[in-house]
């Protein structure tokens, strides 16, 4: 049955208002991300991205070759390979075996099946299905055991018990609430389940084709004893997990723990080719001697194939599940995995999965919760264009009826313009609401009496009713540099509101109308929104529009384009001026999509200013276009933690150069009546001008 919004409103409010799983998820993201930095220290993250995506997109295009030499190998050595072309084939396959196993049990004897953390376990709903057929399935990770006593699921995909504290294990358990007792009591109680069970099921992070080996990669030795105590081994993953060559696994290596957990390498890392054996007596083969004497491995599609068909979406197969994309993310370090995608995957890979493995209506909601910050791609080991892939099932799912009213209000400027102009007044008194501008922009372009190359501002949407300072900026600066400035009045918005919203057709031709209203406008169009000139002249051709190339091959941003006209003639500003400390918020667009992350510091450099970087707590603002307004409570959530990063530096000042930034950051400094000047970089380097 498809949830609801409200109950799923109510799910994401009372994971917010949970002071206990707040401090679980800081501690946990800003420790693991801390950790990651910290591992790719000693190793070249960018050339390491680039040789994994290259082997895992060529392992994709020879997928069913890969997945006939891995059946020969594992046969050549003992093992037996199933295929499953669903979640039921695949329980029904696991389900014979255990029940082929258990047939050699004294009568009455319980089976007891232990098991490794895996996702595509809980993905098939392994666990109730083995159940229902009398086994005792036990969970031998301690995370996932914590989660299986406490009858939830995972709620991150190599943390999955991240929501839980120690307080919450302690009592599962029954002891106390120290580390070293809960430890001691899962110890104890597990390892005689590990002797007694009869089928061990791991999943598998690789499975190398020229070898026929599946690799674990594990810190807890749990897998150790899951796969080699039983007489009875079964190994479930996807075909996604298949690579042609141990120097793809190696390639894998490299990346997974650093990217996961920060470790050079897991404490395990466990290379399994077939069942245990020996030819010790007298060179005669004998099978299942230390080990178990049963290898299975059971490779599940279960909408993969779908997956690799879809040209949007197949790179999502080359993800190697190291869980980075989640501890990148904002919304999902204020809500936990258990909102932040399906019922199942979670983090922005599970919101891209989820609808191929358990249907849209499993995720559509929790996709609404994704801010399009692209942070999880920045860290994403294969570079999977996760915010594009989430955007798309976004399409596709159910809107809010706020989102729906925006939407339908921005393909309307005029009748836009009048109810802006009307709610001026009062709209920043509406939740996740921009506050406007009483007097736009638009109303206040002066003529320009420069006799200079001409120079066309497109204000965009946002800093036209809501933070025009930056427009007024602009055109000072660029009025000062000798340009005869023009503001053509037609111009409106760029589609990144609808876009973010799910609407690429209204978003295509607000681009289109908006590329219409620039064509006859003369010289360069700079716009002091970054999140604009990247939709404009980047993100549009996604939206099925052709744009006028004529107008957005002239289009800047205003970055860019200021530091270039200071570092050509720094006589614009006045470098006299006193040194002021300004806390410098990096847009998320600007940093991640446009790659700038000096250029803007050197703007407020030049022009006479000492810029401070934030500490990390939160990547985004939580602005996030029509995010801030669908779920305000997240987006005030993620401000605050901007607020607090600003103020660890002591600045009073903190400047961007994207104005729903601006907006959102001046709105969260007002409710919590922090004195804190916000402003656009174009509005500082107009003050320092000579
Ligand atoms: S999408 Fe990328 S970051 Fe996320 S789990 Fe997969 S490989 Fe890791």
């Amino acid at each position: 049955m498809k949830e609801t919004r409200g109950h799923f409103s109510r799910r994401v409010n009372r994971a917010l208002d949970d002071p206990k799983l707040e401090k679980a998820l800081i501690g946990a993201m800003t420790g693991l991300r801390a950790r990651r930095n910290k591992a790719f220290e000693s190793f070249d993250f960018e050339a390491g991205r680039a040789d994994l995506k290259r082997r895992r997109q060529e392992n994709l295009e020879r997928l069913p070759e890969l997945l006939e030499q891995f059946t020969q190998r594992v046969s050549a050595v003992g093992g037996v390979v199933h295929f499953a072309k669903d979640a039921a084939e695949a329980r029904e396959i696991i389900g014979q075996v255990c029940w082929n196993a258990a047939s050699g049990l004294p009568a009455g004897t319980r089976m007891i099946v232990t098991k490794t953390k895996s996702m595509a376990s809980e993905e098939i709903g392994l666990n109730a299905y083995l159940e229902s057929l009398g086994a005792e399935v036990v969970e031998t990770d301690l995370g996932e055991r914590m989660v299986q006593l406490t009858h939830t699921h995972p709620s991150h995909l190599i943390a999955p018990a991240i929501h839980l504290t120690k307080e919450d294990a302690a009592e599962v358990f029954g002891t106390e609430p120290t580390v070293e007792a809960i430890q001691r009591h899962a110890r104890e109680s597990l390892r005689e389940k590990f002797v007694q069970a009869t089928v061990g099921i791991s999943g598998a992070n690789i499975a190398i084709a020229e070898t026929g080996t599946i690799v674990l990669v594990t810190n807890e030795g749990n897998a150790d004893l899951t796969t080699t105590l039983p007489p009875v081994h079964i190994a479930l993953f996807g075909i996604d997990k298949l690579v042609a060559t141990l120097e793809d696994a190696v390639a894998v290596l490299r990346m997974l723990p650093r990217s996961g957990t920060g470790q050079v390498m897991t404490s395990y890392v466990n290379w399994i080719t077939g069942p245990s054996r020996s030819a010790d007596i007298e060179q005669s083969l004998t099978i299942g001697v230390h080990g178990p004497r049963e290898m299975h491995c059971v490779i599940v599609d279960n909408g993969r194939e779908a997956m690799l068909e879809d040209p949007i979406f197949r790179d999502a197969l080359t993800c190697i599940r190291c869980g980075a994309c989640s501890n990148a993310c904002p919304p999902f370090m204020a809500v936990g995995g258990h909102q932040f995608g399906g019922h199942v995957y979670n983090g922005p890979i599970g919101l891209v999965l989820t609808p191929f493995h358990h249907g849209l209506a499993d995720a559509d909601l929790g996709n609404t919760l994704c801010a399009q910050c692209n942070a999880c791609q920045e860290v994403c080991p294969v570079d999977i264009p996760l915010p594009r892939q989430i955007l798309e099932h976004r399409r596709k799912g159910r809107k809010s009826l706020r989102k729906r009213a925006v939407i339908e209000l921005w393909k309307r400027p005029a009748l836009a313009d009048t109810l802006m102009r009307a709610a001026a007044p009062v709209a920043g008194l509406v939740p996740g609401a921009p506050r406007l501008a009483r007097v736009p922009y638009r109303d206040r372009v002066e003529k320009s009496h420069v006799d200079g190359e001409p120079l066309t501002i497109f204000a965009s949407c946002l800093a036209d009713r809501a933070w025009p300072a930056s427009a007024v900026a602009l055109e000072r600066i660029a009025a000062a540099a000798g340009f005869k400035v023009g503001f053509p009045k037609g111009q409106w918005c760029c589609g990144l509101v609808a876009a973010n919203a799910g609407d690429f057709g209204a978003a295509g031709n607000l681009a289109t109308s908006l590329a219409g209203s620039l064509r006859d406008s003369k010289g360069l169009v700079v716009t002091p929104s970054a999140s604009c000139f990247g939709a404009f002249t980047l993100d549009a051709r996604d939206w099925g529009v052709e744009l006028d190339e004529g107008v957005t091959s002239r289009v800047r941003d205003s970055t860019r384009f200021v530091l270039k006209l200071l570092e050509r003639n720094l006589s614009l500003v006045d470098g006299e001026r006193m040194s002021l400390k300004v806390a410098y918020h990096d847009s998320c667009q600007t940093l991640r999509q446009l790659g700038l992350k000096s250029e803007p510091r050197r703007v407020l450099e030049l022009a006479g200013y000492e810029v401070v970087d934030l500490p990390d707590i939160a990547n985004c603002c939580g602005f996030g276009g029509s995010f801030s307004l669908e779920w305000p409570r997240v987006a005030e959530r993620l401000a605050d933690w901007k607020l607090d990063a600003i103020a660890k530096t002591g600045c009073a000042v903190v400047a961007s150069d994207n104005p729903g930034c601006l907006i959102h950051i001046a709105a969260a400094a007002r409710r919590r009546h922090v004195r804190l000047r916000v402003a656009h970089v174009l509005e500082l380097v107009a003050e320092h001008l000579a």
